[in-house]
C-alpha cells in the first residue's frame, strides 16, 4: 500500500502551494485527476490582489483597506480576522512569488504593475497580462519538481477515509489502468477546486465537478455557505468563456441595446467596477427587460482602448474573441452574458485550514475559510489559494510531527477500496439503464434555470424535487464499454453522485436562507436581514441525509453597513 506523511489532493495553485510549504523531512505527494498544469488555476486571467501601492492612483492603499473592501464586498458574511490575515499576508506572498520566478507585468519604473478591479477602493490587482494563473501555476510546479515532490497524476480520489474523528487516507481510481487503490496518509489536504460544471452556463473548465467537496461531505465533514455561488457578469456569448474583469479594469464599458452605459442606474459611483454580484444582476436585469441583444446578451465595449493597449494588457482576451466568437474587440463590441464562475462555499475549515477532523485540511476554492463571505472580489481567489495553501502545508506538517500512525488504518483502507471496486463492478453489470451524460445535462440545466442569479421558493423547491428524481435515475447508470482505462464515462459516473450532493446542498441552503445577501438573491426576500441571517450555513451528511446547522459570523472591527457603490 502507498504510504505518505502528507497527501495533497489537487495540483492547482492551492495544492502546489501546500506541497511547497510542507516540511521537507516529511514524505509529501500530490494526487491529481489531471496533470497539475491542466488544473483549472491555469485559466485564471485578470490578476491577484495585494496592497503594494505601486499604482500612482493607489499610493494610499494598505492591507487594512484591502481587508475592508473584502469584508464589505462579502456583504459582511466573511470572517473578519480570516480576511485580515489574507490581506496582510498578500504583500509578502506576492514578493515571494516574484522571487520564485513569477513574471509579473511591470510599470515603467520596474515595479510590479497593478490594475483596478471590481469592488476595490484602489488599483491593487497584480497581473501578468491576462495570463496570471498560468504563470503562477507554472512557477509553482517548477518549484515542486525542484523540491522532488512526488506526483500521482490522473488518479481520481473517490473516497476520504475517516474513523473516530481521524483521517486515515483516501481511495483512488487510477485513470490510466482502471485500478482502485487505497493510500494511507497521516495528513490529507484537499485542494480540489470548485464545482462550476454543476451549472450548464459556467466559465469553469470541464474538470470542475467539485467531487472533492462532496467526498469530504460524505465522509462526515460539514460544508459551509454553499448557497453562495458567484455568477460572473462577463462571459463570452454563447460559449461562456470568461472575459476577465481586467477588461473593465482597463476601462471597458458595458452597453445595452440602446448604447447606454447602464451601470449608472445600478452603481453610479463604481459603474462597471462594482462587485460582481451587483454587476451580474444588473446585466441579467437589462437582458430580462428587453434591453439586450437576441434576449441573451449585452455588449462589453473595448474599442476605445485601442489595439496597442489590447495587445499589451489583454492579448488572450483578443485571441479568445477572434477564435470563439469570430469578432475582433479592436473594432467590435464583445457579446457577453453572466455565467456561474466561483464557489464561495466549501469544506468548513478555520483560518489554519483545519477541519473538525484530525489530520484533514482543505485550502483554495474547495475550502470555505470564509474570506469571501457572500461574494468574492475579483483577484482575491488566486490570493486565497496561495496564502491558505501555504498555511495548510505548514499546519499539516505540524500535525504530522505531533501525531502517531495507526496500525489499524491499513485494514480499514483496504475494506474501503473493496467497496469502491464493488461499485465499479455494479456499473459494469447493469446492461440497460441511464447513460451518464443524459443525467449530467439534466442536472446542469436544473441548476442554471432554478438555482441561478435570481431565486425563489417555488423554483428552489422544484429544483430539489428534480434533483431527488435524478438520484433515482443514478441508481440505474451503467458503463457502456469493457475497457476501464481512460474511461471518461466512468469518471463522470463517479463524480455525478458528488454533483448531485452539491446541487442538493446548494439548493437546500438557498431555500432555507430567507434573505438576500451578496450573490444569493431571493426575489421573495429581496433585503439583507442581519438580525436573523448574519450567520453561516453548515450542511452535514447525517444518517443518510443532509442536516443544516448555523454558526454566527465573527464580526470584529467592521460593523455591517448598507453596501453602496
Ligand atoms: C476562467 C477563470 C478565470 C479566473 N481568473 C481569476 C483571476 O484572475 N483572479 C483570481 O483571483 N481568481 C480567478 N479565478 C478563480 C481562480 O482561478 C480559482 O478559484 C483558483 O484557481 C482555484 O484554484 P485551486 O487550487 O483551489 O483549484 P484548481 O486549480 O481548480 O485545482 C483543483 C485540482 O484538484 C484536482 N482534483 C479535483 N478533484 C479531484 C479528485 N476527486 N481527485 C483527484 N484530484 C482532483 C484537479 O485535478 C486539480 O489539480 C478565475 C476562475 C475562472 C473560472
Amino acid at each position: 500500500m502507498i504510504d505518505q506523511d502528507i497527501l495533497v489532493v489537487g495540483g492547482g495553485l492551492a495544492g502546489l502551494a501546500a506541497a511547497l510549504t510542507s516540511d521537507a523531512n516529511l514524505r509529501t505527494a500530490v494526487v491529481s485527476k489531471v496533470h497539475p498544469l491542466r488544473s483549472h488555476s491555469v485559466a485564471a486571467q485578470g490578476g491577484i490582489n495585494a496592497a503594494l501601492a505601486n499604482n500612482p492612483d493607489g499610493k494610499d492603499d494598505s492591507w487594512e483597506r484591502h481587508a475592508f473592501d473584502t469584508i464589505k464586498g462579502s456583504d459582511y458574511l466573511a470572517d473578519q480576522s480570516a480576511a485580515e490575515l489574507m490581506c496582510q499576508e498578500a504583500i509578502p506572498t506576492i514578493y515571494d512569488l516574484e522571487h520564485l520566478g513569477v513574471p509579473f507585468s511591470r510599470f515603467p519604473g520596474g515595479v510590479i504593475a497593478q490594475r483596478p478591479f471590481g469592488g476595490a477602493g484602489f488599483p491593487r490587482t497584480c497581473y501578468a497580462a491576462d495570463r496570471t494563473g498560468l504563470v503562477i501555476l507554472h512557477t509553482l510546479f517548477e518549484q515542486a519538481v525542484k523540491k522532488r515532490i512526488e506526483f500521482y497524476n490522473e488518479w481520481l480520489v473517490t473516497k476520504l477515509v475517516i474513523r473516530d474523528g481521524k483521517c486515515l487516507g483516501v481511495v483512488i481510481f487510477d485513470l490510466t489502468t482502471g485500478q482502485v487503490m487505497p493510500i494511507r496518509a497521516r495528513a490529507v489536504i484537499f485542494a480540489t477546486g470548485g464545482y462550476g460544471r454543476v451549472y450548464s452556463r459556467t466559465t469553469n473548465s470541464f474538470i470542475n465537478h467539485g467531487s472533492g467537496i462532496a467526498i469530504a461531505y460524505r465522509a462526515g465533514v460539514a460544508l459551509k455557505d454553499m448557497e453562495f455561488v458567484q455568477f460572473h457578469p462577463t462571459s463570452l456569448f454563447p460559449k461562456n468563456i470568461l472575459i476577465t474583469e481586467g477588461a473593465r479594469g482597463e476601462g471597458g464599458y458595458l452597453l445595452n441595446n440602446k448604447g447606454k452605459r447602464f451601470m449608472e442606474d445600478y452603481a453610479p459611483s463604481a459603474m462597471e467596477l462594482a462587485p460582481r454580484d451587483i454587476v451580474a444582476r444588473a446585466l441579467q436585469t437589462e437582458i430580462d427587460k428587453g434591453h439586450g441583444f437576441e434576449e441573451q446578451y449585452v455588449h462589453l465595449d473595448l474599442r476605445h482602448l485601442g489595439e496597442a493597449k489590447l495587445n499589451k494588457r489583454l492579448p488572450a482576451i483578443r485571441e479568445i474573441c477572434i477564435h470563439f466568437a469570430g469578432i475582433d474587440p479592436v473594432d467590435k463590441p464583445i457579446p457577453i452574458q453572466p455565467a456561474q464562475h466561483y464557489s464561495m462555499g466549501g469544506i468548513d475549515v478555520d483560518k489554519t485550514c483545519a477541519s473538525a477532523v484530525r489530520g484533514f485540511y482543505a485550502a483554495g476554492e474547495c475550502a470555505c475559510v470564509s474570506v469571501h463571505g457572500a461574494n468574492r472580489l475579483g483577484g482575491n481567489s488566486l490570493l486565497e489559494t496561495v496564502v491558505f495553501g501555504r498555511i495548510a502545508g505548514e499546519e499539516a506538517s505540524r500535525y504530522v510531527h505531533g501525531s502517531e500512525g495507526g496500525e489499524e488504518a491499513e485494514k480499514i483502507l483496504l475494506e474501503e477500496a473493496l467497496e469502491i471496486k464493488s461499485r465499479v463492478d455494479k456499473w459494469r453489470k447493469i446492461e440497460d439503464g441511464w447513460k451518464i451524460h443524459l443525467l449530467l445535462n439534466k442536472l446542469k440545466i436544473i441548476m442554471s434555470d432554478k438555482v441561478g442569479i435570481f431565486r425563489s421558493k417555488e423554483d428552489l423547491r422544484h429544483a430539489l424535487k428534480e434533483i431527488q428524481g435524478l438520484r433515482q435515475d443514478y441508481s440505474q447508470v451503467y458503463v457502456s464499454g469493457d475497457c476501464l482505462r481512460y474511461s471518461q464515462e466512468l469518471v463522470n459516473i463517479f463524480e455525478f453522485e458528488s454533483m448531485l450532493d452539491l446541487a442538493e446542498v446548494i439548493t437546500l441552503g438557498a431555500l432555507n436562507r430567507e434573505e438576500t445577501r451578496g450573490s444569493h438573491y431571493r426575489l421573495d426576500f429581496p433585503k439583507r436581514d442581519d438580525s436573523n441571517w448574519l450567520k453561516h450555513s453548515l450542511v452535514s451528511w447525517k444518517d443518510g441525509q443532509p442536516r443544516i446547522d448555523y454558526r454566527d459570523v465573527k464580526i470584529e472591527k467592521y460593523k455591517p453597513e448598507e453596501r453602496k457603490y
